[in-house]
């Protein structure tokens, strides 16, 4: 190789920034895609191995009909072979956008007279999650801005709050947050309260880009965010997502900039991240992001593929930043987890009538279909669609890792979860042609698994019929 190799750059220690940019573009300026080494690395990818950053760069240089198809198909390849055909749902609840921050595509940065701050007081987030519930929620990700009042005792008590909330047969399985990065002791005080997984986006993982766009607050750090995740784990939350914003400079340095994110938690802590997710810049309340890094639909998709193929066994999140029909088909790239029912104007999950004066949101969402829209179109394409946290509450952390590695480890747990908690949501709250639909599609899948299992399967689906509830294996 002519150009500095991966390991000749910036160590991989503990707690220690990681991304030299240098290195990103001679990778990305001096890796040469040719058909056959593009196929080569499919290959690689689909016999179960993580690539590294010179077959990263070679993907996203590979240009041509045949290379992008072959990373298509690849991809594609992957994603059924690998996770079959479910998808996990999941909806984001906002709990406050206040925020000291100034990040300048933000509809909640502190500069932003325009937005109404709101905190979800202990009984409006109760309400909330009674309303999520009644939608056949299972998985949440909790929002926040960055800001004083909202703590780690804060984020903690609205974690433990939403699990006590149990409304009919609903409740909240899963907490997931979204929050800004903590010291140590934070974290700690956060786990305690049993989160799931623990996200923070990078936003850019250029340098000098990030500096432009982050003008003021603690946000303004970028090594602090950087190794967000590296006190995360220090304080025992081995369960952590990744993310970049896409469009806030090139995408394929941000792809790039995941992988060695991905590599750099590996070589420290023995597991990568949990998830990885990609939202694109949207409008907010205030601004107009026109933005010179602005990737098309087709590049997206290409760089949803070639991401899948890169960390293979990592959860993929697509959220309803991006419109139905092409959600639809980055699914088929290898997504693992989709939100469904998505609001994320503050307290709009309980007030049935939208105040069209008040905008108290984020940014703008492009999939405002009902949940179980969502899920009728899901099974319509012959999905399952999952409400699964049975690996979490079982202690089986990286299940994405387990799926992917330990054999029939999909078909003895995965599909019979899946198939467990759809069948929950069909009795509980779909309607009658989405409930015969739907026990359709699990019909078809149990015939795909051992007699044994489909013999126990059966058994559980009669007692969930009966009104027993949150069976698993
Ligand atoms: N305040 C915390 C932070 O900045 O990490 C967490 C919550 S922030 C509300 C969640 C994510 O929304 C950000 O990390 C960013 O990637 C994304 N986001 C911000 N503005 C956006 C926009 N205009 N379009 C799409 N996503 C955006
Ligand atoms: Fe605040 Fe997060 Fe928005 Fe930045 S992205 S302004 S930190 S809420």
């Amino acid at each position: 190789m002519q150009f500095t190799p991966e390991k000749y750059r910036i160590p991989d220690l503990p707690m220690q920034p990681f991304i030299d940019p240098d290195e990103i573009w001679d990778y990305l300026n001096n890796s040469i895609p040719t058909p056959d080494k593009v196929k080569e690395i499919v290959e690689k990818s689909l016999s179960k191995k993580r690539l590294n950053l010179e077959e990263t760069a070679i993907l996203i240089n590979a240009t041509d009909t045949t290379s992008i198809e072959l990373i298509k198909e690849g991809a594609r390849l992957l994603k059924r072979n690998v996770y079959g055909n479910r998808i996990v749902l999941f909806a984001p609840l906002y709990v406050g956008n206040k925020c000291s921050n100034n990040c300048v595509y933000c509809g909640f940065r502190a500069s932003n007279k325009a937005q109404v701050r709101k905190t979800l007081s202990l009984d409006e987030l109760v309400k909330e999650v009674e309303a999520l519930e009644d939608e056949g929620q299972k998985r949440l990700i909790l929002v926040f801005g960055e800001h004083a009042e909202y703590t780690p005792e804060f984020i903690a008590d609205s974690v433990r709050t939403t699990y006590k909330v149990k409304k009919g047969n609903g409740e909240i399985r899963r907490v997931n947050i979204n929050a800004a990065p903590l010291d140590i002791e934070g974290y700690k005080t956060v786990k305690e309260a049993g989160i799931g997984t623990y996200q923070v986006f990078q936003e850019t993982y250029h340098p000098e880009a990030y500096k432009k766009y982050h003008l003021s607050g603690r946000k303004a750090d970028y090594n602090w965010r950087l190794t967000a995740l590296d006190r995360a784990q220090k304080a025992g939350i081995d369960d952590v997502g990744i993310g970049a914003l896409i469009g806030l400079y090139d995408w394929r340095f941000e792809v790039m900039g995941l992988v060695r994110h991905t590599n750099h938690l590996e070589t420290c802590y023995n597991v990568g991240p949990h998830t990885i997710s990609f939202p694109r810049i949207k409008d907010a309340s205030n601004l107009h992001m026109g933005s010179s890094y602005f990737v098309s639909d087709e590049d997206f998709l290409r760089m949803v593929a070639i991401l899948r193929l890169a960390v293979p066994y990592t959860g993929m999140i697509l959220t309803a930043r991006e419109p139905a029909a092409l959600r639809d088909e980055v699914i088929q790239y290898g997504v693992s987890q989709i939100d469904g029912g998505t609001k994320i104007e503050l307290g709009s999950y309980s007030f049935k009538e939208k105040n069209e004066n008040i905008d108290r949101s984020q940014f703008r969402i492009n999939d405002d279909r009902p949940l179980n829209d969502i899920i009728d179109e899901l099974l319509d394409q012959d999905m399952i669609p999952s409400f699964c946290t049975a690996c979490y509450r079982l202690g089986r952390t990286g299940e994405h890792f387990m799926e992917f590695s330990v054999p029939g480890f999909i078909k003895r747990f995965c599909t019979p979860n899946a198939i467990l908690t759809l069948a929950e949501y069909l009795y509980d709250y779909a309607p009658e042609q989405t409930k015969e639909k739907g026990m359709k599609v699990i019909e078809k899948n149990l015939k795909e698994l051992s007699v044994k299992i489909q013999k126990e399967l059966k058994k559980k689906i009669e007692r969930i019929e009966q009104g027993e509830r949150d069976l698993y294996f």
